[in-house]
């Protein structure tokens, strides 16, 4: 094969299938075969038009096959790569260059999205995950899915395992916690299941009971659902009630304004709430800020995360095959035909996470 196709959004709400010719890949960078591409809550923003980024190749979760390591012989953990291995990689670049690589933050590089931002109709045209192939460059980092692992368990291991995993990494979530879990969409179900490890008892609120029921079975020791509980003030005094007046750590996975608002209400005085939802700018709420200064709660937002998430992430899922009902992440899986289709139930709500999945 000497052409791919792949899924390019020219403006929101729209998605057009082209096809280029296969780039070689420059020293340093890998060329993937695209086996799953995972649908990420960002992916649906951007096509509703709810999203800085408004022209690109759609896509940034995915596992791939390496085609040939000859360019890149290992990877970012030193493991030698070799044609047909699964991978799955960082989505965002660390340049090495800008002031925040310089000083250690790559996960904050001022330049990480540079080469997903480029038209198509330039080299190396395959530079989002919804096509029949993924060009990996040199400064994204790449890890190979442990044996075990199916693609699609492992699919959403980038961008949403990784990054919650980095939230409540963040949280300092250790054995004993309360957690509160607000959204069990893809970044919630994760959130659950790497909180149990860590030893915390995790309560998750959610408007959809389906949702709800997923994450009962990764883990969740209670729920809280909009139906039991309309208004803010209920679901507040119930997560009071079931954490003794507050938990010790809230992450926001809703990416809804007001679910940060409320959040904030649901932890103990001294408490950690974890902001990873909202990220289109413009999003506006409204603080009791003496409230939180009285009860002392700290926000932290987080964007990106250091690559060691991802490498720990693909183990999480490794250690966890048997005993984590993996299968139920991803609950439609379409053709790469059918990306508009997926994007628009994705939108609609009526599957929870979608996956594309490549034949050729
Ligand atoms: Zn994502
Ligand atoms: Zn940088």
């Amino acid at each position: 094969m000497t052409t791919g196709r792949l899924a390019y959004m020219p403006k929101p709400g729209s998605v057009e299938l082209r096809e280029y010719d296969l780039p070689t890949p420059e020293q340093g960078a890998l060329l993937l075969e695209t086996v799953a591409a995972g649908v990420c809550g960002s992916d649906v923003h951007m096509f509703a038009d709810k999203h800085p980024l408004k022209s690109i190749v759609l896509g940034h979760e995915v596992i791939g096959r390496v085609v040939d390591p000859s360019t890149r012989p290992t990877d970012s953990a030193g493991a030698e790569l070799h044609p047909g291995d699964l991978v799955s990689v960082v989505y965002f670049a660390f340049c090495q260059h800008c002031r925040q690589c310089r000083a250690g933050r790559t996960h904050l590089c001022e330049n990480s999205y540079n080469h997903w931002i480029a038209s198509p109709d330039d080299f190396p045209h395959f530079t989002g995950t919804f096509g029949t192939h993924y060009y990996v460059g040199r400064f994204q980092h790449v890890f190979k899915v442990p044996e075990n692992v199916s693609p699609l368990a492992a699919v959403s291991a980038n961008c949403a395992l990784a990054q919650v995993s980095a939230g409540i990494d963040r949280g300092k979530v250790t054995a004993g916690d309360t957690v509160v879990i607000q959204g069990a969409g893809g970044l919630g179900l994760w959130g659950v299941a790497v909180a149990k490890e860590r030893g915390a008892r995790v309560i998750v609120v959610d408007a959809v009971q389906r949702r709800l029921d997923a994450a009962k079975a990764f883990g969740a020791d209670e729920t809280v659902s909009f139906e039991d509980a309309p208004e803010a003030a209920d679901r507040i005094a119930r997560v009071r009630e079931l954490t003794d007046g507050g938990a010790d750590v809230a992450l926001e996975l809703t990416g809804v304004g007001s679910a940060v608002v409320e959040g904030i209400e649901m932890v103990r005085p001294g408490a950690t709430y974890i902001e990873i939802g909202n990220v289109m700018p413009g999003v506006e709420i409204t603080l009791d800020i003496g409230s939180m200064t009285r009860r002392a709660v700290t926000i932290h937002p987080v964007i990106r995360y250091h690559q060691r998430f991802l490498k720990g992430g693909l183990d999480f899922i490794s250690r966890n095959v048997g005993k984590l009902p993996f299968d139920q992440l991803i609950d439609a899986t379409y053709p790469l035909d059918d990306v508009a289709q997926a994007l628009e139930d994705s939108k609609a709500r009526k599957v929870n996470r979608a996956a594309l999945t490549m034949t050729s």
